[in-house]
């Protein structure tokens, strides 16, 4: 028996992963009966509890049990004004070139960094034009000339009402935050919170993105769990809860760690060493970081695969002031994950130019009115998801069959224990749905009767499914059963009556 647990180099643990959510229905495109378009997916039955798992783990970490944080839900929907004040109508835009041949749409930048090996975000047009000249660049499909650079748009734009003017125009979130400040006094009001605090929000995103790729990593509509945390502009620096991270080791790689000729890899620095030497910006980004990337392993992921890339100079967006992403070690290289930011007082000042309405708040210590400063985790809701299956996925080979396992943090499952009766006769149906009836209002739980034990382990093991319990000839006798646990794939005989400690 080979054990084969899937190593990230290995590139078809993505593809891998693609085909058993498409095959077993967790995760697949929408509406495809009738001509699916790019970048939009369903999740079915195991997909969306996996999804409300997830959801409900990062909303209890980052909300509910924290004093500092409160919730919020915002439109989808909002006016042009929302979007103008927040820099996206101007600049939420990619490089986008057409092939002169079969009229195909790229993103010129991913167009370089797949030739070239180069990050180009951030880099004014004409210079991203003249790499894809000075290379010549051609279309990846058909070897086409392609056309020059234009500047496109993620937004999905909207008219409200009867009449399509200006007036009306209106566009689909491209990201939950903005939301979060346009409401911040309402929501600072109602809640009573006092500076550090912050607001988190669950939601759906629309970007039209100009090529949708990687599954679920990107797309055109997804959700993404956010939170601006509000601190006074001169406290950036106390973080009452930095030495509860301050041995953390964390994996970096700077913006002096990259560039051409330079290597991009990873090094590990202490959150006290990190602020000492002034590599990160301030206790709170700190604090954040840290925060983010234990959320990550709670869940089971793991950390070699995970590191903090700080954006360069001229990657930053026009809104930060430091950003590092948390990259993930995808197949198809360090991509990232999540994003945590320095928004400085950016967004809120924004806001209060374009509405003429005041976002600050007094100051009684030093009685003057101040706009908080924000630090940003932006979390993809399905692609952390996605990311986590991979993580997750893993393969062994018995006796000539290979074997799929989904290794998911028991708080992820879809369903935490799945009661089989060996056979449809003699009462041991009627005895696994008497037990099956009694854990199901307790835990996540599922009833099969089809097939062989052996399938439908197999099939229980794919979807992340933690537990398996089967009744036989014997539970009739002594009211034991045989528990199997997923991921060692032993099994135990025990009480019914100890089903739920178990569990
Ligand atoms: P990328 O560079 O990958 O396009 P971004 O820097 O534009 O991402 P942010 O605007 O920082 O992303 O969004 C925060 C998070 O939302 C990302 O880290 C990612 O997890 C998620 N996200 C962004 N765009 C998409 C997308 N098109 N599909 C799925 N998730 C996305």
């Amino acid at each position: 028996m080979a054990d084969k647990n899937q190593n990230k180099a290995e590139p078809n643990v993505s593809e891998k992963t693609i085909n058993l959510c498409i095959r077993r229905g967790l995760i697949f495109p929408s509406s495809e009966i009738h001509g699916a378009q790019g970048g939009f997916f369903d999740y079915g039955p195991a997909g969306v509890e996996i999804k409300r798992n997830l959801e409900a783990a990062w909303w209890k970490y980052f909300v509910r049990d924290r004093e500092d944080m409160v919730g919020m839900d915002g439109a989808i929907i909002s006016p042009a004004g929302v979007w103008k004040a927040s820099g996206h109508v101007d600049s939420f835009n990619d490089p986008l070139v057409e092939c002169k041949k079969c009229k195909k749409r790229f993103r010129a930048d991913q167009l370089i960094e797949g030739a070239l090996k180069i990050n180009v975000d951030g880099m004014p047009l004409d210079k991203v034009q003249a790499l894809m000249t000075e290379h010549k660049i051609v279309c990846p499909d058909d070897k086409g000339e392609l056309s020059s650079i234009k500047s496109f748009n993620l937004m999905f734009k909207t008219y409200i009402g009867a009449v399509e003017d200006e007036k009306s125009e209106s566009y689909l979130r491209p990201e939950t935050a903005q939301l979060i400040f346009v409401d911040f006094k309402t929501v600072q009001t109602a809640s009573r919170k006092q500076l550090p605090f912050g607001i988190a929000q669950i939601g759906k995103a629309f970007r039209n993105e100009i090529s949708p790729r990687n599954f679920v990593f990107r797309c055109r509509e997804f959700s993404q769990m956010e939170i601006e945390y509000f601190i006074h502009p001169n406290k950036l620096n106390e973080c009452p809860y930095i030495l509860s991270v301050i041995d953390d080791s964390l994996p970096i790689c700077t913006a002096e760690m990259q560039g051409e000729g330079k290597n991009s890899d990873v090094v590990m620095v202490t959150i006290k060493d990190a602020l000492q030497k002034k590599v990160i910006g301030t206790q709170w980004h700190a604090y954040w970081m840290a925060t983010c990337i234990n959320f990550f392993t709670s869940l089971g992921m793991k950390k070699e695969n995970l590191r903090f890339r700080q954006h360069t100079k001229d990657e930053l967006s026009h809104y930060s002031s430091e950003t590092w992403d948390i990259e993930y070690n995808y197949p198809w290289g360090w991509k990232e994950l999540m994003g945590l930011a320095n928004r400085t007082d950016f967004d809120l000042k924004q806001h209060m130019k374009f509405s003429g309405k005041d976002l600050s708040l007094f100051d009684e210590e030093k009685k003057e009115r101040i706009v908080p400063h924000v630090i940003e985790p932006s979390f993809g809701l399905d692609r952390l998801l996605f990311t986590i299956l991979i993580d997750a996925y893993s393969e062994k080979v018995e006796e000539g069959e290979t074997k799929t396992t989904l290794k998911l943090h028991p708080s992820l499952a879809p369903v935490r224990v799945a009661v089989f009766p060996l056979m449809k006769k003699d009462g041991l149906k009627e005895k696994a749905k008497e037990i099956y009836n009694s854990l199901k209002t307790h835990v996540p739980c599922d009833f099969d009767d089809a097939g062989s034990i052996g399938k439908r382990y197999a099939r229980s093991d794919e979807i992340g499914i933690t537990y398996c319990i089967t009744v036989d000839y014997d539970t009739l006798k002594d009211d034991t059963v045989t528990i199997r646990d997923r991921d060692t794939t032993k099994q135990e005989r025990i009480k019914i009556s100890d089903i739920l400690s178990k569990l």
